[in-house]
Order: structure tokens, then C-alpha cells, then sequence
């Protein structure tokens, strides 16, 4: 067997470390060849120790020279800095497989770097597509990269569609695909208190533990709303054919409609490890370490539909999508802007939906036909937003 050669983009993470517990239950498949950090130097010098790999990229000169000091024993490691080094270990020539876990539109030049290098891609950095969905799926097209999904719900409908899906969701019968959601922390909190929710309450989700932005975004339901532009893209399919169900046991990932009647799903413990192992094997099965699901534990499984108004940021999203061009990128631009603001104590929880809107409102969409054109919306939205926080524009902020 020949061995995938990996990058790890955004090591450090939560789907890094979920990915480097995969990979080490396997080596005779997986070799590292690079792993990325941004600042937490001392965890990254830890897996440099345990996986060997030639290339270690780190946020800047300091922190390059902070792992040349703690890794002083591993002189053979290469280190390097920035942006730019993160696309170059996504598309070095020796690399195979990249998986894109670094979290944010800080993302997006690294996740496409490996699709315009032909990678297989495992993407779990869904602001990337959510932004510049266009230009990330032309670039794999015309290199033949392959995209396979590691956001837990878009790696069950690619679980439960046909081979083949590429070319038209329609031709495989699909009615509809149905993403569920845990609903988060304040699924039944009462809206006047959500004023006083701080960064810990909204990083603590019922269910899955994860990085705090992406905590924060399942908090407010945003996460769910780039979730259903990401389905858009990847699967090729319009916004009244994605449908958001509540599932709080977050046991079905996600599912899929077809004419028949008959609806395909994939379930499982909620843990990340399963959609990772899937993508680094598929189309093999490989072990991820995931206990199997015991439903006669879980004995009930319940549902609801997604209350709007109580997640103002799902209906936001599914109007970016509509909207079409720069509008996702302004929504998720925005978003980032008003969650680190949250996390900071800048902004009210439930001020963040109110920020993302007025960006959206304010911001006129233009088309996007190129990563510059990305990138303008991008920094457009957060200095809109940026602008409007400093000003104290923003009611309650
Ligand atoms: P995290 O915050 O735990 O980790 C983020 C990683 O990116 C870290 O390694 C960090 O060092 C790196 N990073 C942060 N800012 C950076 C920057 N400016 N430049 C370069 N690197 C930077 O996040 P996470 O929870 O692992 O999520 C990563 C991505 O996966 C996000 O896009 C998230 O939406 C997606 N995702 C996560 C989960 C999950 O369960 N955690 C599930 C589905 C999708
Ligand atoms: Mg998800």
C-alpha cells in the first residue's frame, strides 16, 4: 500500500489534534509531512516530537524562532512562517492529502492552495468555501483534486448519496438533504437572557467539543447557516432543497430525501474522529478510536424545526446564499468581526446577529469572479463592522 503523505493545516486545533489521533492508529498509512500552528508554539513542538514531520509553519518570526529553541534537538525540522508557507506545504509535490482545519477566512488562501495543487482535500475550514465557494470548486475541477468533507454533516450526505453526485443531485433523485443541528447551548433559553451570555457559556455546546469560534457560531446558529451555503457548494444544490432540522441528540448527521420517499442518513457517537477516518480512507473503512453507538443507551431520539427568530443568524445566512455573489463572503466576514468582538467582551451575544445584518444590508453584493474579488468583500465587511465597534455604533455594544 502506498502511503498518504499529509499536511496537517491548523495542527494545534481540535480537528488537528482529532486528526493526528486518527493518523497515529495508523502508521503504516499515514506519514506527516507538515504541520501548521498559528501561535501555540509549545503544543506544536509536542507533535512535531511525536510525528516527525520535514515542514513546521508557525504564525510569524517569533514564534519560527520560540520552536527552533524548544525543537534545538531536531535540527533536520524546517521551519517556517505565514501565509505563504501555509501554501506551500498544502501544495508541495510530495504531499497527497491536506487536511484544512485551520479555523476562519485565515483559511482560505491555504485550503486553496491544495485544490489548485490537485490534493485530496479534507476540508473542515467551511469558511473557506463559504467565501469564495466559486473559486475553490473551479480550482479543483481543473486540477482534479477531490474534495472530501469533513464538517460532520456534509460528510454524512456524502456518506448517504450515490457515486457519482457531481454531476447533479437531481439525476440521483434527491428531493432534499436535511443538515441537523444540536440546536446549542440556549436552544431553550429564555431571549431575554441571552444579553448576558458570556464567551464560556457559549463555548460550552452540549455535545461536541470544539475550537471557540466554531463554539460560538453553534451558539448562535450561524455555524448551522454556513453549514447550509457549504452544502450548497459542495453538493451542488440550491437553498430550497437544504433543509435544517433541530436533533439535539446530534446522533443522525445528517440526511438525505429521495422522490421514492426513502431518506439515507449516517449516525453515530458525536465525535470528529468518524468523519475524519472516513475521509482519510474512503473509499476504505479504517478504525478512528469512535465507540460504537448504542441506541438502546440513547433509547430517544427527538426533533423540532429550527426556530428563526430565536437564530436570527440561520435566516441571515440562508438570505447571503440567496442573495448570491459577495453576500456570503460579507456575512462570514462580518460574523468573524462580531464573534471575536464577543470573545473579547466587545460585543453582546445577542448583538452578533444584529452586526451580521447590518453588514449585509449596508454592503452592496458584487459578483465574485477571482480570489482578489474575495478578498475585497472580505476586508470590506470588517471594516464596516470594525468601523461600527469603534464608533459604539452598535446598539448595546
Ligand atoms: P481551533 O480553534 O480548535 O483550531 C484552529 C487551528 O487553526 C489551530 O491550529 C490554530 O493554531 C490555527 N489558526 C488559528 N488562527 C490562525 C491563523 N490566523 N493563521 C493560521 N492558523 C491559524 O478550531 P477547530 O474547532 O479545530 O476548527 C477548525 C475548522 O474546522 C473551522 O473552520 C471549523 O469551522 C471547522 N470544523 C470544526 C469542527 C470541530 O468539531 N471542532 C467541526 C466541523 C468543522
Ligand atoms: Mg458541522
Amino acid at each position: 500500500m502506498n502511503k498518504q503523505v499529509l499536511t496537517v493545516l491548523g495542527a494545534t486545533g481540535s480537528i488537528g489534534l482529532s486528526t493526528l489521533d486518527v493518523v497515529a492508529r495508523h502508521p503504516e498509512r499515514y506519514e506527516i509531512f507538515a504541520l501548521s500552528a498559528h501561535r501555540q508554539v509549545e503544543k506544536l513542538a509536542d507533535l512535531c516530537r511525536r510525528f516527525q514531520p520535514q515542514h513546521a509553519v508557525v504564525a510569524g518570526p517569533a514564534e519560527a524562532v520560540i520552536l527552533r529553541e524548544l525543537l534545538s534537538d531536531f535540527p533536520t525540522l524546517n521551519i517556517m512562517h505565514g501565509p505563504s508557507a501555509l501554501e506551500q506545504i498544502a501544495a508541495a509535490p510530495e504531499v497527497t492529502t491536506v487536511m484544512a482545519a485551520i479555523v476562519g477566512a485565515a483559511g482560505l488562501g491555504s485550503s486553496l492552495a491544495a485544490a489548485q495543487a490537485g490534493k485530496r482535500v479534507l476540508l473542515a475550514n467551511k469558511e473557506a468555501l463559504v467565501m469564495a465557494g466559486d473559486v475553490f470548486i473551479a480550482a479543483l475541477r481543473k486540477s482534479s483534486g477531490t474534495l472530501l468533507p469533513i464538517d460532520s454533516e456534509h460528510n454524512a450526505v456524502f456518506q448517504s448519496l450515490p457515486a457519482g453526485f457531481e454531476y447533479g443531485l437531481r439525476q440521483c433523485g434527491v428531493r432534499k438533504v436535511v443538515l441537523t443541528a444540536s440546536g446549542g447551548p440556549f436552544r431553550k433559553t429564555p431571549l431575554d437572557a441571552l444579553q448576558h451570555v458570556t464567551p464560556d457559556q457559549a463555548c460550552a455546546h452540549p455535545n461536541w467539543v470544539m475550537g471557540r469560534k466554531i463554539s460560538v457560531d453553534s451558539a448562535t446558529m450561524m455555524n448551522k447557516g454556513l453549514e447550509v451555503i457549504e452544502a450548497s457548494w459542495i453538493f451542488g444544490v440550491e437553498a430550497d432543497r437544504i433543509d435544517v432540522l433541530i436533533h439535539p441528540e446530534s446522533v443522525i448527521h445528517s440526511m438525505v430525501q429521495y422522490e421514492d420517499g426513502s431518506v439515507l442518513a449516517e449516525l453515530g457517537n458525536p465525535d470528529m474522529r468518524t468523519p475524519i477516518a472516513h475521509a482519510l480512507a474512503y473509499p476504505e473503512r479504517i478504525a478512528s478510536g469512535v465507540a460504537s453507538l448504542d441506541l438502546v443507551k440513547i433509547a430517544a431520539l427527538s426533533f423540532e424545526a429550527p426556530d428563526f427568530s430565536r437564530f436570527p443568524c440561520l435566516q441571515l445566512a440562508y438570505d447571503a446564499l440567496r442573495a448570491g455573489g459577495s453576500a456570503p463572503a460579507t456575512l462570514n466576514a462580518a460574523n468573524e468581526e462580531a464573534v471575536a468582538a464577543f470573545l473579547d467582551g466587545g460585543l453582546r451575544f445577542d448583538r452578533i446577529a444584529g452586526v451580521v445584518a447590518e453588514a449585509l444590508e449596508k454592503i452592496p453584493v458584487t459578483p465574485l469572479s477571482s480570489l482578489d474579488d474575495v478578498l475585497a468583500a472580505d476586508r470590506a465587511a470588517r471594516a464596516f463592522v470594525q468601523e461600527r465597534l469603534s464608533r459604539k455604533l452598535l446598539l448595546s455594544a
